[in-house]
């Protein structure tokens, strides 16, 4: 009767693009072991790389294998899109083409229309029905507005975009500043691009149920100090934190950026009553219908929806604006390129 529960249910099919690279690696394991889907939730991985990564990708497969994970129902490495996602119910699309020395911003574009446009077709080809799909690769945001419009028949809303690295981030940030547990720190939002240009918003946050805008006043000596360590020391650290990794670790966030985008996933599925993802925009808070935006998001288990109602200042609108500005630029410039 051992390991009755761990194969009573059906098996999900989790493709990951990009699996040969640092957070396919850092992915995979974690997946099999149940930390995406829970302890009693089979797994099928199909691991797509371009040729290249094929090799790398397979040999993560043998490292799955000697693992003997008791949920993983099986892997598979392809070339093949088509392949990847043929009955796949969940996407987890890591791999992109980075930007190169010299590389203009519609260059990187135009690269990674094409990996996602394709992909975004496979997936409205072949994937199961409630397929759902996290972008990682970046610019994410882009990249996810790129696929779903590839992905003809399938609702927009299907495809999110990866913030959830940075809330993470904010959270770790204050919780330092805090002295408290991250545990304690809840409604942080992040808005926009993922990108320098995100909006990380403390504005709704509260510690251990106090507000922090109140908790960062005690801790910093006045309303006022709390409000420059904000803008001059928070929002910058969150918006360029990857570039800070890279400069201390000598090469860019992985485990951080694997584990977020398994709790992206997780709490999509799960429920969640507030987190932050780039999402296709209704209109909320202004920002243009269409767009993949981050935006503070609830989950009841059937997709995230943006949490509206909010109160925004000035400062935290003309800040979203700014980020928003950067998306639709992004957007216009796909949409030259014809691949949206
Ligand atoms: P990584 O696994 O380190 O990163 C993959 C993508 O995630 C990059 O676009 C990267 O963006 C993005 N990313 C998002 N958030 C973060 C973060 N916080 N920190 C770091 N990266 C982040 O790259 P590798 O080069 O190791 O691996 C990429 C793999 O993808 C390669 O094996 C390649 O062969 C494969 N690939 C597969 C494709 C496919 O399946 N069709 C298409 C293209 C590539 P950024 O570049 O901005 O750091």
């Amino acid at each position: 009767m051992l390991g009755a529960m761990a194969t009573s249910k059906p098996p999900i099919t989790v493709a990951i693009t990009g699996a040969g690279g640092q957070i396919g690696y850092a992915l995979l394991f974690r997946i099999a072991a149940g930390d995406m889907l829970g302890p009693d939730q089979p797994v099928r991985l199909r691991l797509l790389e371009i040729a290249q990564g094929v090799r790398a990708a397979e040999g993560a497969a043998l490292e799955l294998q000697d693992c003997a994970f008791a949920l993983l129902d099986g892997v598979e490495v392809t070339d093949s899109a088509d392949r990847a996602f043929e009955g796949a119910d969940i996407g987890m699309l890591v791999g992109a083409r980075p930007r190169g020395p010299g590389m203009e911003r519609a260059d990187l574009l135009a690269a990674n229309a094409g990996i996602f446009g394709p992909q975004g077709a496979a997936i409205a080809a072949g994937a199961a029905s409630g397929f759902r799909a996290v972008i990682v690769g970046n610019p994410a945001n882009t990249n996810a507005l790129i696929a779903a419009a590839a992905a003809e028949g399938m609702p927009a809303d299907r495809f999110t975009a990866l913030t959830r690295l940075d809330h993470n981030r904010a959270i770790g940030q204050l919780a330092e500043a805090l002295g408290a547990p991250a545990g304690a720190i809840e409604r942080v939002a992040i808005w926009g691009n993922h990108s320098a240009t995100q909006f990380p918003d403390v504005s709704h946050a509260t510690v251990a149920g106090t507000p922090v805008d109140e908790a960062l006043a005690h801790a910093f000596g006045g309303a006022e100090a709390a409000r420059s360590w904000l803008d001059e020391v928070f929002i910058p650290r969150v918006a360029r934190r990857g570039a800070e990794i890279i400069e201390v670790r000598g090469s860019s966030s992985v485990a951080s950026a694997a584990n977020a985008a398994i709790e992206h996933v997780r709490d999509e599925r799960m429920g969640t009553a507030w987190t932050s993802a780039g999402v296709v925009s209704r209109g909320e808070y202004g920002v243009p219908e269409g767009l993949v935006c981050s935006f503070p998001v609830s989950s009841d288990g059937d997709g995230y929806r943006v949490i509206e109602g909010l109160a925004l200042d000035d400062r935290a609108r003309s800040r979203i604006e700014a980020s928003v500005a950067e998306l639709v630029a992004e957007r216009d410039a796909v949409r030259e390129l014809g691949a949206l």
